[in-house]
């Protein structure tokens, strides 16, 4: 079973307090793919400019990602930049060039039309729209979200809440969305706006997982000793959930979602030890499946 992937692609520059970089391959749906590529087919849609690099293209392909939705326009590719506190929780964003995104008009192939499983990764909400408008009877739509939309695009970003079955955000995304401190009648709220499952990423602290009555469940985050960019740590988380989900589409189930944000987070964890993609293109399914085992001992313990 594959996964549609929809969001943005992007070229970065990255600046941390110890190191800098620019012309890095980001975006939402490039992080997502490449994340979801270790669990099952992906087909990707985006667009990029005539300066997009040909070397992640040839990453896409080298992870199987169908790159068929993939528009490659005159133009300049989507630009932006960010910088880190001391505390790498604290970003800022330094400048956003939008370039051929301003005029992205994602239409889907014949081939991508049926996928069973749809990632709307962060982008635009109108966008995101657009996509679903155009797969046929999809199984299960898992959509993610950022602050600019619930400050830009609220009315759009609610239409869409009612036509998915998962709902991604963070801890301060529910609250700005919802006006409840408290995460759980956070969680209800948005649960009642639509979606039948919901989680909300707490950075650093782990992830919480609501669904249908009363179901539950809290992952931790890995405890990392290094973390070098935290950049698309949450698209990853967002992409690796899909990919792990896109297996189990015709029924999904709490276990299943319950070990979806699990291989959500483990390659979330690896993707933050490197800038961009690059952890990800060295990350193997041996070094998943001991984080995987770690995870399990984290949350585990006796009556007694
Ligand atoms: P994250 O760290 O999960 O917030 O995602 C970072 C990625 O999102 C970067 O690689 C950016 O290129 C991309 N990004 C930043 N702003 C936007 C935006 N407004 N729409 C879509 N993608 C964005």
């Amino acid at each position: 079973m594959s996964v549609l992937v929809v969001g943005s692609i992007a070229l970065d520059h990255i600046k941390t307090p110890l190191e800098e970089h620019q012309n890095l391959l980001g975006g939402s749906a490039s992080y997502a793919s490449v994340a979801a590529s270790f669990y099952s087919p992906v087909k990707l849609v985006g667009i990029v400019g005539e300066d997009f690099p040909n070397e992640h293209i040839e990453l896409f392909k080298r992870r199987n990602v169908d790159i068929a939705g993939l528009q490659v326009v005159p133009g300049k590719t989507f630009r932006w930049s960010g910088e880190y506190m001391w505390d790498l929780n604290i970003r800022e964003t330094r400048s956003v060039a939008l370039n051929v995104f301003e005029h992205f008009n994602p239409t889907l192939p014949e081939t991508y039309k049926d996928t069973p499983v749809v990632l709307l990764a962060n982008i635009a909400p109108d966008l995101q729209h657009h996509v679903l408008d155009q797969v046929r009877l999809p199984r299960f739509v898992v959509a993610d979200t950022m602050d600019l939309w619930i400050d830009t695009a609220r009315v759009r970003l609610l239409e869409l809440l009612a036509r998915v079955h998962m709902l991604i955000l963070n801890d301060g995304e529910a609250r700005q969305l919802t006006g409840e401190t408290s995460l759980i009648k956070a969680a209800r709220r948005l649960r009642d706006m639509g979606p039948e499952y919901l989680a909300i990423k707490k950075g650093e602290h782990g992830c919480l997982l609501f669904g249908d009555n009363g179901q539950f469940f809290s992952c931790p985050a890995f405890p990392l000793e290094d973390i070098h960019d935290p950049t698309g740590a949450g698209d990853t988380f967002a992409g690796g959930l899909a990919g792990y989900l896109a297996r189990y589409s015709t029924k999904v189930e709490f276990g299943a979602l319950r070990r979806a944000v699990v291989h959500g987070s483990i390659l979330a964890s690896y993707n933050v030890e490197a800038f961009s993609l690059e952890r990800l293109q060295t990350v193997t399914r041996d070094e998943i499946s001991e984080r995987f085992d770690t995870f399990r001992r984290l949350s585990e313990f006796d009556a007694e």
